[in-house]
């Protein structure tokens, strides 16, 4: 497949995970990121500031290997280097998604450090788990405004655990990823449920 059809076609998917997830209230305010690795290892992502609801292929520009800018003078995402940081670590991924619901901006308030899933059969979405009763650790690092120190952070976090399906950011939101835009779409979706009952339980135990 050549680089171009394949930039259309992530691009496409990207746009249509923006809308998905502006509709379901994960990404108000043009928050959130979206990107995915071509062919050619190059990413392509969503530009700074677009309103992720209404997004289109023109939206998406492509960076390097290392989140320097290929196509026009537009910046891409401020969290740029957060995907890279994750491409670089796993040479299988293809996608790497970011949410900012409130459910996900909560929780990573209420818990330190750590969100600990448990019991729901929905775990069942990530790869390697195939139980409810087995745990899904959600790492929880402070938020920073400072992107090549909150990467390092992050590059930190994820070594002490390295089977992380996704992580919060303290009071901003959710990263997560997967071979593809779909695969990296659905893990989102279903942290996004699982944070929602979590904040429910706690509502409910009071
Ligand atoms: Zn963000």
């Amino acid at each position: 497949m050549s680089i171009a059809v394949d930039y259309v076609e992530k691009a496409d998917q990207l746009v249509e995970a923006g809308r998905f997830f502006f509709e379901r209230g994960w990404a108000p305010a043009t928050s959130g990121n979206l990107s995915a690795r071509l062919s050619d290892g190059s990413v392509a992502i969503t530009v700074s500031g677009r309103h992720k609801g209404r997004l289109n292929r023109y939206d998406i520009m492509i960076v390097d290997a290392s989140g320097r800018p290929l196509t026009g003078n537009r910046r891409p995402s401020a969290e740029t280097l957060l995907h890279i940081a994750l491409y670089r670590r796993n040479p299988e991924l293809g996608a790497v998604l970011h949410s900012h619901s409130v459910q996900a901006t909560v929780l990573s308030l209420l818990e330190q450090s750590e969100l600990l899933l448990c019991h729901y059969e929905l775990l069942k979405a990530f790869p390697g788990i195939n139980h409810h009763n087995q745990e899904v650790m959600v790492p929880i690092v402070a938020n920073d405004q400072d992107m090549t120190r909150l990467a390092d952070t992050v590059e930190q976090r994820l070594q002490q655990q390295p089977s992380a399906q996704g992580y919060l950011i303290a009071g901003h939101g959710l990263y997560s990823w997967g071979e593809s835009v779909e695969a990296a779409s659905q893990h989102i979706e279903a942290f996004e449920f699982l944070f929602e009952c979590e904040l429910l339980m706690r509502r409910v135990r009071g």
